[in-house]
């Protein structure tokens, strides 16, 4: 059997008949953009995440976009986030008409390094963007008390990271403005694109709503401000309410196979497991291992049908569309390093715990062939 790194058809299948009647209940009913399901969803994922507001929108880029115009982030503006994330997160960036500012990432955890933060300041800097990326917290104690000292506006990307929590609290009640993608494979995943804000400040919120449709705020077809159409659809509204109905059972059979690749894993020496901080509750959108020379297991892998992933395999420092113009740190060694070593294992909701089992005895019966013990 083919093993993928992700199988986002295996939720559709494990909730088939909900998902069926709710796509079928938008069908017979006259509202098929911004309507009921993307009200529905909006307070049910606030309620979920813990914030005053959410707001639905395209996708996720679009969210991050969005979420900075509202903060009046634009033009001449500096942004800070990490190079080691999506492309999507500085394209959001530019798309706003703002100017990203790249920093390196920790060893550990692969999040912003937060020490790198004073020496990327400048007068221009505007807000922090901050990348949970894989499904764990950056560091939002020490990021956090950066933008207060220097009174940037905190985003938090936890694209890959709904549920996540940092100190018992949900991730995207940290900043002044957070994002969620719900690109099919995330952990809320639509069957399409789709993406959501989440804030507890109402005039953001306001903001954001209006920046989806064209800067229409008080009346349909009165624009405010200049604004986009980033409109969210009642049919993906209405799948995302099913799956957010079971998110916390999703994210937990995620955390329960993280921890059989631990195990099985643990003993392996040349292969670095993901490290969890101590605040964070790690929902494992991703499972990252590092090691040297990773091509020759990626091929063994594939001879056994197995499709580990890479997130990402270059930089955006180092992308042909931004390399020779983009602002960063001039010490990215860890991004530059890690991104040869790592490599995302199969993990996802529904997967067989037979073929896992192969999954991890692939890697082992490789690992000890190399030589490692
Ligand atoms: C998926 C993702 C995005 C972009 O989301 P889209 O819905 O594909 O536009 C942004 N940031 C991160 C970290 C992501 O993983």
């Amino acid at each position: 059997m083919m093993v993928n790194c992700a199988d986002p058809a295996a939720q559709f299948e494990a909730h088939q008949k909900e998902i069926e009647d709710a796509v079928l209940r938008v069908m017979r009913s006259d509202r098929y953009i911004l309507g009921p399901e993307v009200e529905a969803l909006e307070s049910e994922f606030a309620d979920y995440i813990g914030t005053s507001a959410a707001i639905g929108v395209a996708n996720g880029t679009d969210a991050i976009e969005l979420a900075l115009r509202a903060l009046g982030v634009g033009p001449g503006d500096e942004v800070i986030t990490v190079s080691h994330t999506a492309v999507a997160t500085v394209a959001a960036i530019e798309a706003a008409g703002a100017i990203p500012v790249l920093v390196d990432i920790e060893p550990e955890y692969y999040s912003l390094n937060p020490l790198q933060l004073a020496d990327v300041l400048s007068e221009r800097t505007r807000a922090i963007i901050t990348v949970h990326l894989y499904g764990q917290s950056s560091d939002l104690d020490t990021i956090q008390e950066f933008c207060k000292k220097h009174n940037l506006a905190l985003i938090e990307d936890a694209s890959q990271a709904h549920g996540a929590k940092w100190e018992g609290k949900r991730l995207g009640t940290f900043g002044d403005i957070a994002c969620f993608s719900c690109y099919p494979t995330k952990n809320l995943g639509a069957i399409g694109d789709a993406g959501l804000v989440t804030t507890n400040d109402l005039d953001l919120a306001a903001k954001v709503r209006a920046l989806r449709e064209y800067g229409w705020q008080t009346a349909r077809y009165i624009s405010e401000f200049p604004g986009r159409n980033s409109r969210l659809d009642e049919v993906q509204a209405a799948i995302l309410r099913v799956k957010l109905k079971y998110l916390d059972r999703t994210n937990r059979e995620r955390i329960d196979l993280a921890e059989r690749y631990r195990k099985s894993l643990s003993r392996i020496s040349g292969l670095v497991l993901p490290k969890v901080r101590k605040q964070a509750g790690h929902v494992y959108h991703l499972f990252v291992v590092q090691l040297e020379k990773r091509e020759a297991l990626i091929e063994f892998l594939k001879s056994n049908n197995i499709y580990p992933g890479i997130h990402y395999p270059v930089p955006v420092h180092l992308q042909n569309a931004y390399k020779d113009r983009i602002h960063c740190h001039n010490e990215m060694k860890t991004t530059s390093t890690i991104k040869d070593r790592i490599l995302s294992l199969p993990l996802y909701p529904g997967m067989d715990a037979k073929e896992q089992f192969r999954v991890a005895q692939s890697i082992v019966e490789f690992m000890l062939r190399r030589g490692h013990k």
